[in-house]
């Protein structure tokens, strides 16, 4: 076991660690190779990328020009890497294979990268969180779920938040029996119409959440209503009113969008899935001996209302797991569970994802000299991140471990344009995966405005809408529920 007194640890030769080969992750490799900081990456997956090959079927809202980072796009073009059509929108998958993977196989980087190598805890070397003195100088500790210990002068953890969901108990704790009813609980984003289409066809599936994983989940069941006879789906969420999920109204980025209200109650609206408003989840109870599973709330009266589901999928948002740096001292924000300084910066009450302002070392520090989340995870319970911002976050948090302030303090972001991160680029991507073009989206919300004094709903406003373009009704009906503005975790 190395010891403080060793000469060898004071050394900035010492490693900086980087947790998860995440996109935030190997971004952060490459700027430390640029750099030339020694680093190891340590990875818990088999792969690169081992959490988004996991979302590998659904389609990013943003294209290929936001999805990678300067410095990696630097070293994998000095190798000779060709980058993808800038304007093309990637799904998972193919970010993984065409991205992650070549940038994790550079020579620069891939001698540095120890792949099932799961952070358990992190600590300081022979410093507990209490004792101060020598604390600034003392080495990290990363222990390992297999036992073993790896030491660094710093650590960026990328770890992301994928792997720690929220739960369906409305409470934020799990719901009673929600843990002996994980066989009939799925995660976000299952493959409804590909690899987990038998799941689903002929079931009734309960689709709990307000966020963009849950409307995505919710397209692609409705598309199997039409086409699996006995194909339920009910979209329960813990607000009276889905319209106020989705804001809307007069301050809406997109004014269309406030006039058809909650895009996914063009769904209700022609019975292709029914809404549970008001379901505050509070038990969930295993139906064995019919396979199926029964989700319990009360209602303002205190009377009990139940469903009865086969399938029920948990779209509730994701929370960073910040157990594993527990022996840190970390100054998180009580409500996102962000740094102090990012959270008014990307509050989803007040920010969508086009209008965080650029940050980095400065917003990430804690009172842990050395040690700083970024990606996903920085962003605690906020549903907005984005990859360009994570991007930025990692070249400032290197330029400050390299000694360059200068640099580091000098934040840019190139986002999206402001409110329509996840709303016209969501649309954009749905257009493409019906192979309609990309300024579709926008010509059917003008007509379906022009049309909604004529028509008793805003479905049938879009149904008049596809017509007179020339679309077809279902993938119409698809594109205008997902003009609501939608983020997981929403405060539905
Ligand atoms: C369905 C979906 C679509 C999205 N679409 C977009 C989009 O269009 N545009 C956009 O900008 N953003 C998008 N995002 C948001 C965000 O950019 C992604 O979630 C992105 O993957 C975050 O990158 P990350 O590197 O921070 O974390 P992750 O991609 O989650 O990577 C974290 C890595 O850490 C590893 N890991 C976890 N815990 C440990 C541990 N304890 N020890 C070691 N390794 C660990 C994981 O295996 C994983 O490989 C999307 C997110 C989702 C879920």
């Amino acid at each position: 076991m190395p010891h403080l007194s060793d000469p060898a640890l004071s050394d900035a030769a010492l490693p900086v660690a980087v947790i998860g080969a995440g996109p935030v992750g190997l971004a952060a490799a490459a700027h430390l190779a640029e750099r030339g900081l020694p680093f190891v990456v340590l990875e818990s997956g088999p792969v690169a990328g081992s959490s988004v090959r996991q979302w590998g079927h659904v389609r990013l809202f943003s294209p290929w020009r936001y999805n990678t980072d300067p410095a990696a796009r630097r070293l994998l073009q000095a190798g000779g890497w060709v980058s993808p059509d800038p304007d093309a929108l990637p799904t998972g998958a193919e970010l993984a294979e065409h991205y992650l993977q070549p940038l994790a196989e550079l020579p620069q980087i891939t001698p540095h990268v120890r792949y099932g190598a799961q952070v358990s805890a992190i600590s300081r070397l022979d410093l507990d969180r209490l004792r101060t003195p020598g604390r600034e100088s003392a080495p990290f500790v990363l222990r390992l779920e297999d036992g073993t210990e790896v030491t660094a002068r710093a650590v960026i953890d990328a770890c992301g938040t994928w792997k720690t969901p929220n739960v369906l108990g409305a409470n934020g704790l799990p719901a009673h029996g929600e843990l002996d009813a994980a066989a009939w609980i799925d995660h976000a984003l299952p493959d409804v119409l590909g690899a987990d289409r038998r799941r689903y066809a002929g079931r009734h599936t309960v689709v709990v959440g307000a966020g963009h994983s849950a409307a995505t989940t919710l397209l692609s069941l409705s598309e199997l209503v039409e086409q699996e006879p006995g194909t339920r789906v009910t979209w329960a969420i813990r607000t009276a009113d889905p319209d106020r999920a989705y804001g809307g109204g007069d301050e809406d980025a997109l004014p269309a969008r406030g006039s058809l209200g909650s895009g996914l109650r063009l769904l209700v609206d022609k019975s292709l899935v029914e809404l549970a408003a008001a379901f505050k989840i509070r038990s969930v109870r295993p139906l064995s001996d019919q396979n199926r599973v029964e989700l319990l709330s009360s209602r303002a009266d205190g009377s009990l209302w139940s469903i009865t589901a086969d399938r029920v999928v948990a779209a509730t948002g994701y929370r960073p797991d910040h157990s594993i740096a527990a022996e840190l001292r970390l100054d998180n924000d009580p409500i996102l569970g962000t740094t102090r300084l990012l959270s008014p910066l990307i509050d989803p009450n007040d920010h969508s994802c086009g209008t965080v302002r650029p940050h980095g070392v400065d917003e990430l520090t804690h009172p842990e000299p050395g040690y700083y989340a970024i990606g996903a995870k920085s962003y605690g319970r906020a549903p907005t991140f984005l990859l360009a911002t994570g991007y930025e976050q990692a070249r400032s948090v290197v330029a400050a471990l390299a000694d360059d302030w200068a640099t580091a303090r000098e934040v840019h972001l190139d986002l999206p344009e402001t409110g329509v991160c996840s709303a016209t680029l969501g649309v954009r991507s749905i257009a493409e995966s019906f192979g309609l073009a990309p300024d579709t989206p926008a010509k059917l919300i003008a007509a379906t405005t022009r049309l909604l004094p004529e028509h008793a709903t805003a479905a049938d406003a879009v149904m008049a809408a596809a017509t007179e373009l020339g679309i077809e009704p279902a993938a119409a009906l698809r594109l205008a529920a997902f003009t609501a503005e939608q983020f997981d975790g929403a405060p539905a």
